[in-house]
């Protein structure tokens, strides 16, 4: 009996161990179909997605001094630097820095300006050797956005899911592809067919 419960406990084992190689090679043999999706970064980057929140952009001349976009930050950031200019009768701004190394990118900033003088960027390469070189003053806010799309040196690549349905490879899609999701445009239309079919003609 002892030595027919040995015998079993083999046979399970063996079959267990072979579960567990026959897994791991179909998960093998699964990968050896794809090809590499890679990013060769900086020489390739990733489209951001709409509403991507990256650097923001700050307009100096229409910034009106009135601090709503420190008031909203949850961390206090912006610093504006203004002062009542008495022959004018209204704030004069001296200077306006965000610091990068500290900002969340949570865009309450941008959302509350009540002039529009700030907006989210696509740009997300913000790296520095130094953390001081984050502190971005008006003039680095101001500078004009970098487009993926638009660099002639990079080759922009879709992420996932940006890519039409079960395409894994963003490198060799034509530019007018449609992707697996709808667009916020898409959506919109859907939501005010359904709201309009659903209104009762008066
Ligand atoms: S909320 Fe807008 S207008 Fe007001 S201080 Fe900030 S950037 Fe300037
Ligand atoms: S994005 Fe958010 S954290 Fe950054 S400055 Fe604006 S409000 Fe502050």
């Amino acid at each position: 009996m002892k030595f027919l419960d040995k015998v079993g406990g083999y046979a399970s084992d063996v079959w267990q161990s072979a579960k567990a190689i026959g897994q791991g090679l179909s998960v093998v043999f699964d990968h050896m179909g794809r090809r590499p999706i890679t990013v060769q970064y900086p020489y390739e980057k990733l489209i951001p997605s709409e509403r991507f929140r990256g650097r923001i952009h700050f307009e100096f001349d229409k910034c009106i001094s009135c601090e709503v976009c420190v008031r909203v930050c949850p961390i206090n950031l912006p610093v504006v630097d203004w002062a009542f200019n008495a022959e004018l009768k209204k704030k004069e701004l001296y200077s306006y820095s965000i610091d990068f190394g500290v900002c969340i990118f949570c865009g309450n900033c941008v959302e509350y300006c009540p002039t529009n003088a700030l907006s989210m960027t696509e740009e997300y390469d913000l790296s520095a050797y130094d953390r001081h070189e984050l502190n971005f003053d008006q003039v680095a806010l101001g500078r004009v956005p970098y487009k993926v799309t638009e660099d002639p040196m990079v080759t922009p690549l879709r992420e996932f899911a940006y890519l039409p349905e079960g395409e894994m490879y963003p490198h060799d899609q034509p530019a007018d592809i449609q992707r697996a999701g709808k667009r916020p445009e898409e959506i919109l239309a859907e939501i005010r067919a359904t709201q309009e079919a659903s209104t009762p003609a008066s």
